[in-house]
């Protein structure tokens, strides 16, 4: 049975973005790269508008609070950049493999709670699950769900942390599970 992908649930979560929000995410590239500093302080500004731009469309998504279905059943890709970002901001090493078991879980889940989520790679930010039920988090085959770009933050991403490297999945740059007591005490897991 075809899963019910809507993308009446995206217009009408791009509609609703508040006017800030548009304004912010317009201005991400200028704004990483007026701020001083280096490539984590660039990602801070990058990740804080993902943040605002993603939260105002979830009203208008599935997802809820608990669920960490993406957190174990799809790709959880990112970029060496982002990866010394979380190892700066959380204090966990890499551990580098070029294994990857789709199906358990990323090793930053605790339960049902994510122990970096202040410092989550940008892919976590933006899957959001615009379907009319949340049949598809119910299957370990998920098809492609239907999502949204926000141009300006995307492209100013890939600008940071691409730069020609090969991305990989979250499990491959940590593929030990991590304990909230390897993180550095100052990090929060997500409420
Ligand atoms: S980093 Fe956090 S939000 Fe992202 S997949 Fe891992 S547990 Fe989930």
């Amino acid at each position: 049975m075809p899963h019910s992908i809507s993308s009446s649930n995206v217009a009408r979560a791009i509609a609703a973005l508040p006017e800030g929000v548009v304004l912010k995410q317009s201005s991400v590239h200028d704004d990483t790269h007026r701020v001083s500093g280096g490539l984590v302080e660039k990602l801070d500004i990058l990740y804080q508008a993902a943040d605002e731009a993603y939260s105002s469309a979830q009203p208008f998504t599935v997802c809820k609070k608990g669920c960490t279905f993406c957190c174990t059943y799809i790709p959880i890709s990112l970029f060496p950049a982002e990866v010394a970002y979380i190892q700066v901001k959380t204090g966990v090493a890499s551990t580098p493999s070029e294994e990857v078991d789709f199906g358990s879980s990323c090793p930053f889940l605790s339960g049902e709670v994510c122990l970096i989520y202040a410092f989550r790679p940008y892919v976590c930010r933006r899957h959001l699950n615009f379907s009319d039920t949340s049949e598809h988090c119910q299957t370990s085959s998920p098809p492609t769900l239907t999502s949204i770009h926000f141009d300006e933050i995307w492209r100013t991403y890939l600008s940071l942390v691409a730069n020609g490297e090969k991305s990989m999945d979250i499990r491959q740059a940590f593929s030990k599970r991590v304990e909230a007591r390897d993180i550095a005490e100052k990090v929060k897991p997500c409420q």
